[in-house]
């Protein structure tokens, strides 16, 4: 087992760097490996196994026979129930670990790995335990002499490729559900982020989840990820990341007409009234664009703050966003870690000075690296900006907010729509109807009204337009996994 020493001196243990076939930690067919580094130091972690078809055909034949013989398809629901009960109890036994290493790997701060990530990840796998013996059908009233009843079945083998910013919670977000159906996986982490899935691999071992149920293979998207869109033998696939990916990933998909569902980018607008409680506000904006430094797909980057109060409520989210700590993720101070790669990094400034040169917005504080080691960006706020230029169009995906000034409720609604996306958006006011009008009006699948960023595996989270289809979390995301099937008894 190797060892990772943080910046800061924290060790770290790295377990496992295999993929996880059949029940076993195996190297890839190839034999190939790939780095997987620390974003605050730009240093090699580990060296992991690198699947690519071979192996993905090797995973999906173990999974379809986990799905089709042996414990797995005789496990009665409310045992597959306390499968995920356990899987949420060792997350929480191993959260110290997990969470570090999570935070080594992805570069976020430990804070935030601790305090969000893992209870996110725990209690996904919780909620998911409460659902298994809850999937019930139907007995349906039709007309003449027959019982007609449905049964909600396990769609099969799921194919799930996610990405990296919350590497162990968007884990959970697609195994816990998965398997709560009864269905068998093949995950894909991010490239960028795999530790903390095959860690959470062993303790799939521990908690004794059957071979072959979850199988979890590191590697890149254009081989492995690709291997398991356009697998003929996967009959579903559940995809995080891009929209761009997500288009690639639905044509792959169409070969043996595979159910997608698709969680994708966002750029939400986060909407300031007049009449808002300002203290609220700013805490609220922040942590709707700051937060995991700006790498989450809803986060409140389009920030429309109406004209009463916008000088003053820009200035102020300055003064806040120049205070924050920027550091080492292993650091309990830290408040903001590294992005998560010199690429990400790259785009971010690319777009700080697309802000300035192309779209001439002002900017008010940040737009620079921190250091010359590691991937760390300044908290970034950009004001005068219109809703037509590029930094408000575009995914950023890092710590970069713009501010856009508006006058009425009307046009802020429509503008908050001008976008090819529609993930989330906030609205910060104390009159009630205001907040419902704009709740409504807006396209997205997530409005937060005086708050941003809440979540609760038990309601429902994913977009509208090019922010993808079908929901994860709450009862919504059982539909992804099941097919309903419909059986009559004649009774004459
Ligand atoms: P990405 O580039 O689309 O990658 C996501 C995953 O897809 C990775 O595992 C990637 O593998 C894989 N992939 C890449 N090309 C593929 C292909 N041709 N076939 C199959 N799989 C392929 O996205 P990202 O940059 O990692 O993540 C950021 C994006 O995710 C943002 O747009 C963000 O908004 C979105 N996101 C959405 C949600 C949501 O719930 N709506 C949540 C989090 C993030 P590699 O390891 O090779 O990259
Ligand atoms: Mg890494």
């Amino acid at each position: 087992m190797a060892t990772a020493t943080a910046p800061t001196g924290a060790k770290v243990p790295i377990r496992q760097t295999k993929l996880f076939i059949d029940g076993e930690f195996v190297d890839a067919a190839s034999g190939k490996t790939f780095a997987t580094l620390n974003p605050a130091t730009g240093d090699v972690l580990a060296e992991v196994a690198e699947a690519d078809k071979a192996d993905v055909d090797k995973a999906v034949r173990a999974a379809r026979r986990a799905f089709e013989s042996g414990p797995y398809p005789k496990m009665s629901a409310r045992d597959r129930g306390r499968l995920l009960q356990r899987l949420g109890d060792l997350i929480v036994e191993n959260a110290e670990e997990l969470a570090r290493l999570e935070a080594l790997d992805n570069g976020k701060p430990i804070t935030e790995a601790r305090h969000v990530d893992m209870p996110m990840s725990a209690g996904t796998f919780y909620y998911y335990a409460g659902w298994a013996d809850k999937i019930e059908g139907t007995v349906i009233p039709v007309s003449g002499p027959y019982l007609n009843y449905t049964r909600r079945e396990p769609v099969g083998v799921v194919g799930q490729i996610i990405p990296w910013n919350f590497p162990l919670g968007m884990l959970a977000w697609k195994i816990a559900p998965a398997i709560c159906c009864g269905c068998t996986v093949v995950l894909k982490p991010a490239e960028q982020t795999p530790l903390t899935a095959l860690r959470f691999a062993e303790l799939c071992l521990e908690a004794g989840v059957p071979k072959g149920v979850i199988n979890i293979l590191p590697g890149f998207g254009e081989t492995a990820g690709a291997a398991i869109s356009g697998h003929p033998d996967v009959d579903k696939v559940a995809f995080t990341g891009e929209w761009k990916t997500g288009q690639i990933i639905m044509r792959a998909a169409a070969g043996n007409l595979k159910r997608v569902s698709l969680e994708l980018g966002g750029k939400s607008p986060n909407i300031v009234f007049d009449d808002a409680e300002i203290p609220a506000a700013i805490k609220g904006a922040m942590a709707g664009v700051f937060f995991n430094q700006g790498e989450v797909c809803c986060a409140g980057t389009r920030l429309f703050v109406q004209s009463g109060i916008h000088k003053e409520f820009v200035q102020e989210l300055a003064n806040v966003a120049k205070s924050i700590k920027v550091g080492d993720p292993l650091d309990d101070a830290t408040q903001q870690g590294a992005q998560v790669s010199q690429e990400q990094m790259e785009k971010i400034l690319g777009y700080i000075d697309i802000g300035q040169k192309e779209d001439k917005a002002k900017l008010v504080c940040g737009g620079q690296r921190v250091g010359q080691r590691g991937y760390f960006v300044q908290p970034t706020v950009f004001d005068s900006v219109n809703n037509d230029m590029r930094i408000a169009q575009e995914e950023i995906f890092g710590p970069v907010v713009v501010a856009i000034d508006f006058k009425s409720l009307d046009e802020v609604i429509a503008a908050g729509n001008k976008t090819m996306y529609g993930l989330a958006a906030g609205v910060w006011t104390k009159d009630i109807t205001k907040a419902h009008k704009v709740a409504h009006g807006l396209r997205a699948g997530t409005v937060w009204v005086n708050t941003y960023n809440a979540f609760d595996p038990g309601s429902p989270f994913g977009g509208y337009k090019f922010s993808g289809f079908g929901r994860e979390n709450g009862r919504q995301v059982l539909d992804n996994y099941t097919e309903w099937k419909s059986i009559w008894i004649g009774l004459n």
